[in-house]
């Protein structure tokens, strides 16, 4: 099933306790795209200002399975941008900066051959863009999202509409705390249930991941890492991991059992993205290697 994807496509400066990278290529739609194109074809629709560098594009032309021809470039509007650093051992980070730009004026224009997308991921940008995107997509069979804090506290209304629109929600646990005032993990996401998802994954960083559905529950560890070097987009490759292969497992995608493999492969997909900074290993990664760890996590997960 076609697979689309709106939401940030940024330039990032990030603070690790391994090193630093100013103003490389991030947002939360570029993760996505990268980890979901090694399973199959994805469209992005997002925008960004001029300076957006010729070289970026090429990164994201590496990865063969990019549609980009739904990237808006703005004349005379400026790329957003994002300052992050994280301490200790990365499982929290601080926001440095957060530079709208293109994200502050109108939403990006999807082009009229993405309309027939069956599968929808609405990364994390303003949930009134979300939304927008939703409505331009008919045919879709499946839309799953994500969201943050900043949209959690900024955007409520829209936030709570679009839980209605949705079939799955991923997020954090501390954002599934923020969302619900409820700090039990599996309390917080049955209250999302109870707001519209039919399901919903809640990413724990090291400890994993927590699948809630409407008809079951699933728990999957993280992938044991020991060398973290940039959590940055763990959560978008994630995201690009699980969707790209629900967009292309035939039969029904939204069981508990598919998407438990599903999360399976988000997994993965992080633990390899958390590996170097920015796109730099999901550019080098080969199949060969994403199905290697898969076999491996698959045996280590089985009881
Ligand atoms: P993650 O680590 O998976 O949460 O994603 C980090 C990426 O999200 C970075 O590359 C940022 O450019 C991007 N990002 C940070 N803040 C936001 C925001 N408020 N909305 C959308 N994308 C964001």
């Amino acid at each position: 099933m076609s697979l689309i994807v709106t939401g940030t496509i940024g330039i990032d400066t990030v603070y690790t306790p391994q090193g630093h990278r100013e103003k490389v290529l991030g947002g939360s739609c570029t993760y996505f795209a990268a980890a979901a194109s090694f399973h199959g074809p994805v469209r992005v629709v997002a925008a960004v200002g001029e300076d957006f560098p010729d070289s970026f594009r090429a990164t994201l032309a590496r990865f063969g399975g990019i549609d980009a021809s739904g990237i808006e470039v703005r004349r005379g509007s400026k790329t957003f941008a994002w300052g992050g650093k994280y301490l200790g051992n990365m499982n929290s980070r601080e926001t440095l900066f957060t530079e709208l730009g293109v994200l502050a004026e109108r939403p990006p224009a999807m082009p009229a051959a993405f309309r027939d997308s069956r599968t929808v991921f609405l990364a994390n940008t303003h949930p009134a863009v979300q939304l927008q995107m939703l409505e331009g997509l008919p045919k879709r069979a499946l839309a799953v999202a994500d969201t943050m804090d900043l949209w959690i506290n900024t955007a409520r209304a829209e936030l709570d509409l679009l839980l209605t629109r949705i079939d799955g929600l991923v997020l954090n646990y501390d954002e599934a705390e923020l969302l619900t005032g409820k700090a039990n993990t599996v309390a917080a996401a049955r209250h999302v249930l109870r707001m519209g998802p039919r399901f919903v994954v809640v990413k724990k960083g090291e400890h994993g991941c927590i699948l809630v559905h409407r008809d079951g529950i699933a728990a999957l560890p993280a992938y044991p890492t020991e060398e973290v070097v940039d959590p940055t987009g763990a959560g978008d490759t994630f995201a690009g991991g699980m969707m790209g292969y629900l967009a292309n497992h035939k039969g029904d995608a939204q069981s508990v059992a598919t998407l438990r493999e599903a999360i399976a492969h988000g997994t993965i997909m992080a633990s390899f993205n958390i590996e170097s900074f920015s796109l730099e290993r999901l550019t080098t990664l080969t199949r060969a290697e994403l199905d290697k760890r898969y076999r491996e996590f698959a045996a280590m997960v089985r009881v």
